[in-house]
């Protein structure tokens, strides 16, 4: 009896069978197949070993007997949904820990419409383990970036904390474990909440490279902190799902004061359009010869009382010298106005600063023979202007200690200061960056975003808008998130924008790095299976109509017995030699990985014909079958390689086990060949 057939009337047909068959011809993949009624009709490939299966015992019984409970429990809701439908997939780990498997059920079939379910297992011991050298890569850049100043953070897909540093646990008051494991939304302000996900959503879902927002985090007493956030991917895992770098940095006391400067100058605009006038007509000695009656509401005088009086008498004696003498009155001609500030007394002891304009009125001779004198309470005027002046000096100073680049710009977009911070990041001193612009800084790509300025602020009216790019400064080029904030007046009209930014060009380093050593083979440097079957993916996403990409999987001859022979690190040179010649034997386009020991996979770019894909694999064949000098001497080497044309109707697994045993057949022929599968 066949072991597809361990009963009559099994309800698996023979393709099911030949499908389970072809898996577990797979090196490192096993099989399970199982009937509608979880029956195991066949269990084979070394992966069952570990759970300490035994096919014989296994087929013919039900899975619920034959498996392990642990094993079976992992497994039962996988089968569940395969019969259902749907291609379902599991991970198991062996008892120790030590071998990381993953189980992928599909429906089968057979032509009476009898289901099963096939499980196949691979074993992605080697691939888990990058994922994990990747991780603690992650763990390397929020160490590197433990002492910056800017709050750090890994935040995995579905934006939970992975990874923090001391900066941000300061920032939110919590310690790293307790920020571990926290939503990104969990610590956002409530009113900040939507937003943060609108745009962290776009960057989930592609829609944009990355989130530069400024919102408010929450810590733990309550409080909350302005930070501006940027976040970007960091690594692309297997499956495609990316973890993300969120930077914080604290902004809390530049928003705490523009606030304020913001309030003050509101309020100094408000005082200096509404305060009355009060006119005062005197003679040539000063005497005064009419009031208007508003003086009674300023000073409190009441203003009968005062003609005849001396203008001087009004005055507290300390300002006295500032009123315009009777020469200086003798000078002016009728269209002369001459303004000053002086402190004038008012009823209750207490005095008033006024703004005094006076004009010298002539007689029918045309001769001087007195003055009008112009008054305006500007006191809350002047203790405004004060506090706006104290205000603009907070400011002032807050930019001048950030940690990051900041430069104020009038309402033109022309500098007018500068701190420090940005003259360290451009590498130029303050007169080079003062008189300028933003275009000046921006390279010519990027001209077009000072356009997306314009219209969120001017257009859309928001107060602050970020986007992040290149600064281009003579000597030097630095990536940064860039907030450009606004100030305007009660009218709206723009009176300045404040600039800040955030230095990005060693994160960006670093992640490029990251993702680069992510992505590769630690001993030949050529891509590993997690970025070949990213990659494979795409290429297969794009492949259209009659489009084919050619797969090649590749796998050195009688690797064993030369390691046996010469050595491991003989063996070893001889896999990274194969690396390189692949390399070298194909287009820049093309992609090389080594996914197992000494398999190696080759994707090429737009193949059309199957001559064409012989043509290119008999090259590598020939590139790769030379002698090799490793550190044990010359060795022989040669190749197997099966070849496959794939289109956009093939998963990357499927194309990779047709290619596999296109492999089978080139090694069962003798080896250093080629087969076309
Ligand atoms: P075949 O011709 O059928 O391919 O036989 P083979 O001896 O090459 O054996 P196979 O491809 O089945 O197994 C690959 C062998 O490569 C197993 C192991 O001894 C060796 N190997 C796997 N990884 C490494 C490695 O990193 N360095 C070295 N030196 N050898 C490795
Ligand atoms: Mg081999």
């Amino acid at each position: 009896m066949s072991p597809l057939q361990p009963e009559p009337g099994a309800a698996v047909d023979r393709s099911a069978g030949l499908f389970a068959a072809a898996l577990a011809s797979l090196p490192g993949t096993s099989v399970l197949l199982l009937d509608e009624q979880r029956r195991v009709l066949l269990l084979r490939g070394p992966a069952w070993g570990l759970f300490g299966l035994d096919p014989a015992y296994a087929e013919g019984r039900s899975a619920a007997d034959a498996l392990p409970d642990a094993l079976w429990e992992e497994l039962s809701t996988a089968v569940a949904l395969a019969l259902r439908g749907d291609v379902a997939t599991t991970r198991l780990t062996t008892r120790d820990g030590r071998v990381h498997l993953r189980a992928t059920a599909t429906r089968v079939s057979d032509p009476t419409g009898r289901a099963g379910v096939s499980v196949a297992v691979s074993d992605t011991t080697e691939l888990d383990s990058a994922q994990d050298v990747a991780h603690d890569h992650e763990h390397d850049v929020v160490r590197t970036l433990e002492r910056s100043a800017i709050g750090v953070a890994i935040v995995s897909a579905d934006a939970v904390l992975t990874e923090a540093n001391g900066t941000l646990c300061r920032m939110v008051d919590l310690p790293a474990d307790e920020l571990r494991g926290r939503s990104l939304m969990a610590l956002t302000h409530p009113d900040d909440v939507t937003l943060a996900i609108t745009r962290i959503q776009d960057l989930l879902a592609g829609r944009s490279p990355m989130v530069a927002e400024r919102l408010r985090l929450v810590g733990r007493t309550g409080d909350h902190v302005w930070v501006d956030l940027s976040m970007s991917p960091l690594t692309r895992g297997e499956a495609g799902v990316p973890t993300y770098l969120a930077q914080f940095v604290d902004v809390s006391t530049e928003v705490a004061n523009f606030e304020v400067l913001q309030r003050t100058a509101h309020q100094f605009r408000l005082l200096a359009e509404n305060a009355s006038d009060v006119v005062v007509q005197i003679d040539l000695a000063g005497v005064i010869r009419w009031v208007s009656p508003s003086l009674s509401t300023v000073l409190g005088w009441e203003p009968a009382s005062l003609v005849g009086t001396h203008l001087a008498s009004l005055v507290v004696p300390e300002d006295v010298h500032r009123l315009p003498s009777r020469a200086e009155v003798l000078h002016l001609d009728e269209s002369a106005v001459r303004s000053t500030v002086v402190r004038f007394r008012a009823l209750r002891g207490t005095h008033r600063d006024m703004a005094l304009s006076l004009r010298a009125v002539s007689a029918e001779d045309g001769l001087a023979d007195g003055a009008v004198v112009g008054l305006r309470d500007v006191t809350e005027e002047q203790s405004a202007r004060r506090t706006l002046a104290r205000s603009e000096e907070r400011f002032r100073l807050a930019m001048a200690a950030a940690p990051h680049g900041m430069a104020i710009a009038d309402s033109t977009g022309c500098f007018v200061q500068v701190n420090a911070a940005l003259c360290d990041l451009l590498g130029v001193g303050r007169p080079e960056i003062l008189g300028r612009s933003m275009r000046d800084f921006l390279g010519p790509d990027d001209h077009g975003l000072l356009e997306q300025v314009d219209h969120a602020l001017l257009v859309q009216r928001q107060d602050s808008f970020s986007i992040d790019h290149h600064l281009v400064a003579p000597h030097r080029e630095v990536w940064v998130v860039h907030a450009v904030s606004i100030l305007r007046d009660e009218r709206g009209v723009p009176l300045f924008f404040v600039h800040q930014f955030v230095d990005q060009t060693e994160a960006r380093r670093l992640r490029a790095d990251l993702e680069f050593r992510a992505s590769r083979d630690a001993l030949t440097g050529v891509s590993n299976r997690a970025d070949l079957m990213a990659h494979l993916a795409l290429q297969l996403q794009a492949a259209r109509g009659t489009a084919r990409i050619g797969v090649l999987f590749v796998d050195i001859d009688n690797l064993k017995p030369m390691n046996d022979t010469l050595g491991h690190r003989a063996g070893d040179d001889v896999i990274t030699a194969v690396a390189e010649r692949l390399s070298g034997a194909v287009r820049r386009e093309d992609l090389v990985a080594r996914i197992g020991g000494d398999e190696f996979v080759v994707v090429l770019d737009h193949m059309l014909a199957p001559d064409q894909l012989r043509q290119i694999a008999d090259k590598c064949l020939d590139a790769v079958c030379r002698p090799v000098q490793s550190r044990a001497g010359d060795v022989d080497v040669t190749v197997s390689i099966g070849a496959v044309l794939a289109s956009s109707a093939d998963t990357p697994d499927h194309v990779l086990m047709r290619a596999d045993s296109a492999l089978y057949v080139a090694k069962e022929a003798g080896r250093n060949q080629v087969s076309l599968g």
